[in-house]
């Protein structure tokens, strides 16, 4: 039997969010709010996401032999990831450093840091743990090389899950292992190249189910999502109405419970509506990882 309903392969990010007044000019200084350090990235979050609901989850990510790396360490641990494929060492820990302004806009400089020697070797490396899961998912906060191996380690009753998130062009050969490909507006326009982001999330769907995944998912914020694949055809998955105050980790939320669900024998449209509730909790709720709402979170949720 399986010992994990979810394995996650990506990154971990410390995130360093300062408020101020006003950003910065070259070369000046500028006053801000007190340093808040979160656990984040979108492997961590992933899996902070799954295993908070419940779901058996281990993280294969690399995080640097630091005080960052222990923060992204604890609080996997805390929500019950197993942790065992979280590698230590070879650079320091990835960091986001964020400022947000009184208008709530963010501007970020990432380093990738350990995430990016996060190597095809390392998953090699663990292929015991991809043996041991039902489901694999991937985002794209770690190198592409890695990604292809990812897919390339799969065994062949293992379903695969890719947000590829920052996006950028993917090889046939990982286009063809999604089950779903999950991407919101920007994602999807950037797959297709097409900026102008004419048509509809249906139009895209059918474009992108062209380029070889076996199903597509794509997140409308508010207006919920739409899933879509040749056996199910396309079929629109409302939200929930919520009170939004923060969208952050909103995509991170939805693709872990939407993974979680498929192994668990959901169909693409009910596990897209479950992942549509995680979601809208999550926007419910300041913060990425301390917004995941647990399952019993979610059953109280209202229509
Ligand atoms: P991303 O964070 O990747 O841009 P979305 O913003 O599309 O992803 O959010 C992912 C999912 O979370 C949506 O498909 C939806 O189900 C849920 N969601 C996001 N924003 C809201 C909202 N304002 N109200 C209700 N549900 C939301």
């Amino acid at each position: 039997m399986y010992d994990y309903d979810l394995l996650v392969v990506g990154s971990a990010n410390a995130d360093l969010v300062i408020g101020v007044d006003r950003r910065p000019d070259a070369g000046e200084t500028v006053l801000g709010s007190d340093l808040a350090t979160h656990p984040g990235g979108k492997g961590a979050n992933q899996a902070f996401a799954a295993a908070r609901l419940g779901a058996r989850t281990a993280l294969l990510a690399r995080v640097g032999d630091d005080a960052h790396g222990r923060l992204l360490l604890d609080s996997q641990r805390t929500a019950g990831v197993d942790t065992v494929g979280v590698l230590v060492g070879g650079a320091p820990t990835g960091v986001a450093l964020i400022t947000v302004d009184p208008s709530g806009d963010n501007s970020i400089v990432v380093s990738p840091g350990a995430n990016a020697r996060l190597t095809p070797e390392d998953v090699k490396a663990a292929g015991s743990l991809f043996h041991a899961s039902l489901v694999v998912s991937a985002q794209l906060e770690i190198p592409l090389e890695t990604v292809e191996e990812v897919v390339r380690t799969l065994p062949p009753a293992t379903r695969f899950v890719l947000n590829p998130s920052p996006p950028r062009p993917l090889p046939p050969e990982v286009l063809a292992a999604c089950d779903p490909l999950i991407v919101n507006e920007h994602e999807a326009k950037v797959l297709l190249g097409d900026a102008s982001g004419d048509g509809t999330p249906e139009d895209w769907a059918r474009r992108l189910l062209a380029k070889g995944p076996r199903s597509v998912v794509v997140t409308l914020g508010a207006e919920g999502a739409l899933v879509a694949s040749a056996t199910e055809g396309a079929v629109r998955v409302p939200s929930v109405k919520v009170a939004a105050v923060d969208t952050t980790g909103a995509g991170d939320s939805f693709t872990a419970a939407l993974a979680w669900k498929l192994g668990a024998g959901l169909s693409l449209a009910e596990a897209a509506a479950y992942a549509a509730r995680v979601g809208a909790v999550a926007v419910t709720r300041r913060g990425a990882q301390e917004s995941f709402p647990t399952a019993a979170e979610v059953e109280a949720l209202s229509e």
